[in-house]
């Protein structure tokens, strides 16, 4: 690739090297995500406990079978009173009892009275507003209470059904479920209901030059990265991830771990032996299980390049062979196998948030019709403003920087972004983007 250098100095401006044309076989990133997600189903639905639900996209529709508060209660603590009574505060009410929490109905409050009441505690009849405790003095050693302001009907009152009405939509099918909505379906009383799975995936390194965990390093033996690091990123995508090993180069061996593979999970990951060297033995061995529906792609970008993908089984299973230098590996999960495994997972969105910044640093790139994904650090500073520089060495044998990175910079056809320039990115870890 010397000859696609830009730094190379017999080259005059107007030059049209190798790497400035678009290789007729190779296609964008869109072009092949849509091949990728042609491939994807969403997994069939399950009924999960809440419990388990968090990370699930639903697949029915949720209705609230009862309102939410159920009951009209107190929002905070003090006494239940009749409004029009404490309209000319100060006034003296005779205090006729005490509701908490969790008490059954209490009796009326006429005119003239109140009721000592907590917060949540069911309001009594005929009181249609709590005035504050801290508004209030108690007299007669509680018999009575002096109400030092007026309150309109309706204040501190929670009324029933004001945050969900009986009958309604709660939740729409393709919702994604978190924390607080595992707390909605819990006030509903709702235990169980039907969700997407999370994919199951395998995940295997293939190469001879891979030593085996523990394994002394021979000359020419070089550890496996991408293995550990997939399983960690399925992880914290709320994957499940299956360790399948190592696999060597042989072709006739891998088929047959892939197959073995296909029987036992939802979703297969191989790295390296997928671009077009003599060892490039994934892309065979996929072939051979996948036939006519294994798809090899040459995309547009960089780090990356070669991916494969191909339906395995009559489960039509799929694996994504992604290349075996480690930053091209994770990035390629990124852009096409993430997607894939949420859309299998019943997500109706990709993920990921895609956003401007402000270039702290030069963002180069290499010349050609690629896009380039430059691993970034991103920061807001004290004025909210986005602002990314290089995380470090951008070989896609490098590591490093993937690991100080939380973004990735978009650089599409051109010569880069200077500093003060703004920059697309695409931004893989919100936790510590902001330093206010
Ligand atoms: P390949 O895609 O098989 O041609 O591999 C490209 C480069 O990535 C080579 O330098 C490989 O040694 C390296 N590589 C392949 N698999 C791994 C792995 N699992 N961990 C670290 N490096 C790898
Ligand atoms: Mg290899």
């Amino acid at each position: 690739m010397a000859g696609n250098d830009p730094r190379s100095p017999r080259r005059t401006p107007c030059e049209v090297r190798p790497g400035d044309r678009p290789d007729p076989a190779m296609i964008s990133v869109a072009e092949a995500r849509r091949v990728v997600l042609a491939a994807i189903a969403p997994l069939a639905p399950r009924r999960v406990d809440i419990g388990k639900a968090p990370g699930h996209v639903l697949a029915e529709t949720v209705h609230a079978a009862e309102a939410v508060p159920r009951f009209a209660n107190a929002a905070m603590d003090g006494y239940a009173v009749r409004a029009a009574d404490v309209a000319h505060a100060p006034v003296r009410l005779r205090v006729t009892g005490t509701a908490a929490a969790g008490d059954g109905p209490k009796a009326a409050v006429s005119r003239g009275e109140a009721m000592r009441i907590m917060t949540g505690a069911l309001m009594p009849s005929g009181a249609d507003a709590v005035c504050m405790v801290e508004r209030t003095k108690a007299e007669d050693g509680g018999l009575a209470v002096l109400i030092e302001e007026s309150v309109s009907p309706g204040t501190n009152v929670r009324e029933a059904g004001e945050d969900i009405a009986a009958g309604t939509e709660v939740f729409a099918l393709g919702t994604q479920l978190g924390p607080a909505h595992v707390g909605v379906l819990a006030s509903l009383g709702i235990q169980a209901l039907l969700v997407h799975p999370r994919p199951s995936v395998g995940v295997l390194s293939t190469g001879d030059e891979l030593a085996a965990p523990g394994d002394a390093l021979i000359p020419g033996k070089i550890r496996d990265a991408n293995r550990p690091a997939l399983l960690a990123q399925l992880g914290s995508d709320g994957f499940h991830g299956v360790d399948l090993g190592i696999g060597g180069d042989d072709p006739e061996l891998l088929a047959d771990r892939l197959r073995a593979a296909a029987s036992r999970c939802d979703a297969i990951i191989a790295t390296g032996g997928v671009s077009v060297g003599d060892h490039d033995v994934l892309k065979v061995a996929l072939e051979k299980l996948g036939g006519a529906a294994m798809h090899s792609l040459q995309v547009a970008m960089k780090p990356g390049k070669h991916i494969a993908v191909a339906s395995l089984g009559e489960q039509h299973v799929p694996a994504f062979g992604l290349p075996g230098n480690p930053v091209a590996a994770l990035v390629t999960y990124e852009l096409f196998v993430r997607p894939a495994l949420r859309a299998m997972a019943g997500c109706q969105v990709p993920g990921r948030p895609r956003i401007t910044a402000v270039a702290e640093a030069d963002l180069t790139r290499r010349r050609g019709p690629k896009l380039h994904l430059v691993r970034v650090t991103a920061r807001t500073g004290t004025d909210g403003v986005l602002r990314v520089r290089p995380s470090g060495g951008q070989g896609s044998h490098m590591l490093m920087a993937m690991a100080r990175a939380n973004a990735l910079a978009l650089l599409p056809d051109g010569d880069g972004v200077r500093a003060g320039g703004r920059v697309e990115v695409l931004l893989l870890d919100a936790d510590g983007l902001s330093l206010r």
